[in-house]
C-alpha cells in the first residue's frame, strides 16, 4: 500500500510584500507584512487555498508574532 501522505503537498506562493503599521520590538524599524498563499492539494486537486500574512522586521530579519 502506498502512503497517501506524499500525494498531498502544500505548496506556497509569495504573493507580495506590503507594509504594516507598528515597529519592530527589537530595533524599531518597519515591520513587513509577506503575503503567502498556501494551497494545500490532493494530486493536481486544490483542496485548500489560504492567503496567510507573515510579518518580520525588515531591518534585522526577525519574525514578528506579535500580530495576530
Ligand atoms: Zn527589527
Amino acid at each position: 500500500m502506498v502512503l497517501l501522505a506524499f500525494a498531498c503537498v502544500a505548496q506556497e506562493t509569495v504573493l507580495g510584500n506590503q507594509q504594516a503599521p507598528g515597529s519592530c520590538p527589537y530595533c524599531g524599524g518597519t515591520v513587513v507584512a509577506t503575503v503567502v498563499e498556501s494551497r494545500r492539494g490532493f494530486c493536481c486537486l486544490p483542496v485548500c487555498v489560504k492567503i496567510m500574512r507573515r510579518y518580520s522586521c525588515a531591518a534585522c530579519s526577525r519574525r514578528l508574532v506579535l500580530y495576530p
